[in-house]
């Protein structure tokens, strides 16, 4: 991060503003919405001040600012849109230790003034540290349309009963369950459509129902949650809401980092491998592990590559949680096959290529290839084969071996969605030396079938790293 996001607390202090256009305008009207007693210091004052000038917050000096000026003062802005005076402005409140902020002038601010989403007591402060302001207020314009106007009510609604919850229920886990329940039920619905006694009933009822069910033992619950290939664009607003209202998250080496970014900052992190050859847990000690920390009440949250009932061992994992009674809930993700293929611009069916597509795992058990090679070698199909890079010599040499044509299109995708992408094609005779010669390294997915000539005109997507010897597919 290029700045620290504080809120700060302005309330009876001084914010002094020089200038008096429409950028101060919008200065001095932030600067007392938070509550500050504002200087302003303009020769000339457009019409835009005029709302300000009964305000017994605002005080107007038709004159430069001096040095005496900014002592005391929390915040200073320059928005003279003059470089030379606000140059001047700012070497003052440097000298009077204020923090300081010149209009367009990222260098010589000391804090950048966010997009704002205000329902109050709820804010949202958003920056593109000065790269781009346009974004963060398209994010803004979102945002203002997601959240709804009454959300402010809800906030501080919830924020009455604060004290009494805390008082009765104690632990910290406990009660941000209870907050997260109460917020997500029919409590904040009346709050939001303004019955506010309604409300207070419902939330009542609630903290009585979870005096008695703490008593008896919290009730855990996993989510098996699919986060699709990698870019955390492509997760589900389900698989999004449950990362942040997870305890504890389990994940392994598919999660890359930008996904974990976007689990609940303290939820406890358990890495549970899975590389090949070196399975940090065996599978049955994590669904062991799901169940023990369920038991225990938490919120357990299992991240899964791609799709959890696509090669994802999944079924495996729920089955053991399911015997234990253990309540539970799967959110599907974008397979590896679909977000690759989407990414890399090939189109795993389309009516000139293939009218079937099948996906296979080339890790057979106990590392032999033992596939159903009569289904795979089809006309008008497409085979999309996961986890087969590190066989992809075998693997080729058998589709060959099997009546495969050998001048046949293959594909292999690397780090598919991600920024690192990288997309190796030729055919099922020349993709496994090909594959070698760029050094791929996983995960990656190997697509077979004519629709890889599709990619010629269909491929899109600029992967965000300049990565040496990338794309060799036309
Ligand atoms: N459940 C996952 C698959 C897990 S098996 C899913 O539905 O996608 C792991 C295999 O998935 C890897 O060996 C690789 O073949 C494929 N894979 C997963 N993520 C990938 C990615 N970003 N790019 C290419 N292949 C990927």
């Amino acid at each position: 991060m290029d700045h620290l996001p504080i809120f700060l607390d302005i309330r009876g202090k001084t914010v002094v503003v020089s200038g008096g256009g429409t950028l101060a305008a919008r200065r001095v009207e932030r600067a007392l919405s938070a509550g500050a007693q504002v200087k302003v210091f303009a020769g000339e004052l457009s019409e835009e001040f005029r709302p300000f000038l009964e305000n017994e917050a605002v005080s107007i000096f038709r004159r430069r600012v001096e040095q005496e000026d900014l002592t005391g003062a929390i915040l200073a802005y320059g928005a003279e849109e003059d470089l030379e005076n606000d140059k001047r402005l700012h070497a003052l409140a440097k000298r009077a230790g204020v923090l300081t902020n010149i209009a367009d002038t990222m260098e010589l601010c000391d804090f950048i003034t966010p997009a704002i989403l205000d329902r109050t007591p709820l804010v949202a402060a958003i920056s593109s540290s000065g790269a781009s302001p346009i974004l963060a207020r398209i994010i803004k314009a979102e945002l203002e349309s997601a959240i709804p106007a009454t959300f402010g009510n809800l906030s501080k609604f919830l924020g009455q009963f604060r004290d009494e919850v805390a008082g009765r229920i104690t632990d910290g886990t406990q009660r941000r369950r209870f907050w997260e329940d109460v917020a997500e039920s029919a409590v904040g619905e009346r709050v939001m459509a303004g019955d506010f006694e309604g409300a207070e009933a419902a939330l009542r009822a609630r903290l009585d129902a979870f005096d008695d069910r703490a008593g008896g033992g919290p009730a855990g619950e996993i989510y098996l949650v699919g986060t699709g290939p990698g870019d955390p664009d492509l997760l589900t607003f389900r698989a999004l809401r449950l990362m942040q209202r997870a305890d504890v998250v389990l994940y392994d080496r598919l999660i890359g980092p930008r996904l974990m970014n976007l689990v609940r900052r303290d939820a406890e992190r358990i890495y549970v491998g899975k590389k090949k050859n070196e399975h940090t847990m065996s599978q049955e000690e994590i669904s062991q592990l799901l169940v023990r920390l369920a038991q225990e009440g938490k919120r357990v949250l299992r991240l899964k590559g791609g799709d959890p009932f696509i090669f994802g061992r999944g079924g495996e994992e729920i089955e053991t949680i399911a015997r234990h009674g253990i309540p539970f809930q799967v959110v599907p993700g974008i397979t590896a096959a679909a977000g690759c293929a989407a990414y890399a611009g090939i189109p795993l069916t389309h009516r000139d290529h293939a009218q079937t597509c099948i996906f296979v795992t080339g890790h057979g058990k106990d590392g032999e290839i033992d596939l159903n090679w009569e289904a795979l070698i089809q006309p008008k199909q497409t085979v999309a084969i996961y986890m087969g890079l590190g066989m992809i010599d075998a693997l080729a040499s058998a589709f060959i071996a099997h009546g495969m044509a050998p001048d046949m299109p293959a594909a292999v995708i690397d780090n598919g969605t991600r920024r690192a992408q990288r997309v190796v094609t030729g055919t099922i005779s020349d993709i496994a030396e090909k594959t070698d010669v760029a050094g791929l390294k996983g995960p990656a997915i190997i697509i077979i079938g004519t629709v890889v000539t599709l990619r010629e005109r269909l491929a899109w997507f600029q992967p965000g790293e300049a990565v040496a010897n990338s794309s060799s597919g036309g």
